[in-house]
């Protein structure tokens, strides 16, 4: 009966109390379990109570924006067998030389390594046997809204443009181009908006706020390298002094694993200061990315992962391949 009445209350706990404080941010969908940034993982992360769903975006040669996290075709469709002649002199087929109708006629798969044809992780959703379509920003945006009209429920969107300065260099303006579409369907116009714009790229997150009025919330990526393709400085940005002359214009950052926590030989976990100098500065912190077949160095469980990074480094949020464990794991903490 005890047990019974403990289980009735946790029920009626409103998910608010477990989850008022942070949320999962699902990396590329569930893709832990589905081909990446296919709509079915953004269908799965949606049901498994992913607060946001992230959309990696690259443009078109007809300047479309597309979901895809490379600015290359041959390691997650079959581009080399259908466009032999279309690669470029460093033997790549860039999404820039080609028109969405061209990518359209992909069969987009699980990620592999092209000079092997092997699958890159290994316990993933299989190789072969299933492709999908790519599709666009626009069309990932209906499908999300879609979910939410059906459910009930308001999930965001995580809109990383890739490589701004990739694409200035050919020409083009991915910032624009992501930013008019958001406007056009409804985002952005306030914090409260259900939608991050988040970049590796400092100047590309000022041009939103200073040159497009944007107003929603925007996120500063953090790299494992030193300098960023514009120059962002990560090592410098990381500091109080830094974080504080970032939170003038993001309203949250995204350091890389390691810069947040490592773990010692005696899988003891070592957290950096960054989440309380970013605290300081009024910036929300999301980390990741969590991947229960690649935990980080001397790490021994998911949940140890997850202990330290919400109990003992003391971040907000987390972004994961695993939606569905994050969830459950923060479901499983007592109210607080
Ligand atoms: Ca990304």
């Amino acid at each position: 009966m005890k047990h019974l009445l403990l289980c009735l209350t946790l029920t009626l706990i409103p998910a608010s109390v477990w989850g008022a404080d942070h949320s999962v941010f699902a990396h590329r969908g569930a893709s832990g379990y589905l081909p990446e940034h296919s709509l079915p993982a953004k269908a799965m992360a949606h049901a498994q109570g992913a607060a946001f769903v992230e959309q990696d975006v690259v443009l078109t040669k007809d300047n479309v924006p597309l979901v895809l996290h490379d600015i290359h075709l041959e390691s997650t469709t079959d581009v080399a067998s259908r466009f032999p002649d279309r690669k470029r002199e460093d033997g790549r087929y860039y999404v820039i030389d080609f028109t969405l109708a061209e990518i359209k006629q992909l069969n987009a798969t699980q990620r592999f390594k092209p000079k092997t044809g092997k699958p890159v992780a290994t316990e993933r959703f299989p190789l072969t046997g299933y492709t999908y379509q790519l599709h666009t920003l626009e069309e990932e945006i209906r499908f999300i809204q879609g979910l939410n009209f059906s459910t009930g429920r308001n999930v965001g969107l995580f809109t990383e443009i890739k490589k701004p300065t990739f694409h200035q260099q050919e020409g083009r303006d991915i910032t624009k181009a992501v930013c008019e579409v958001l406007t056009r369907y409804g985002y952005g116009a306030d914090r409260n908006s259900a939608c991050w714009v988040q970049c590796f790229e400092l100047t590309t997150l000022q041009r939103l706020r200073e040159e497009f009025g944007w107003k929603g919330r925007l996120m500063m990526i953090f790299s494992g390298s030193k300098i960023g393709p514009d120059g962002s400085d990560y090592d410098a940005l990381a500091t109080p002094e830094g974080l504080k002359q970032l939170s003038r214009v993001v309203d949250g950052v995204f350091p890389n694993l390691p810069r947040v926590v490592t773990w010692d030989k005696s899988e003891k976990p070592q957290c950096s200061d960054f989440t309380r100098a970013a605290h300081d500065a009024g910036l929300r912190v999301i980390t990741g990315v969590i991947r229960r077949d690649d935990l980080p160095k001397h790490c021994p469980s998911i949940a140890a992962l997850h202990e330290a990074l919400f109990n003992q480094a003391g971040v907000d949020d987390v972004c994961t391949d695993f939606p569905d464990l994050s969830v459950q794991w923060l479901k499983a903490q007592p109210a607080r």
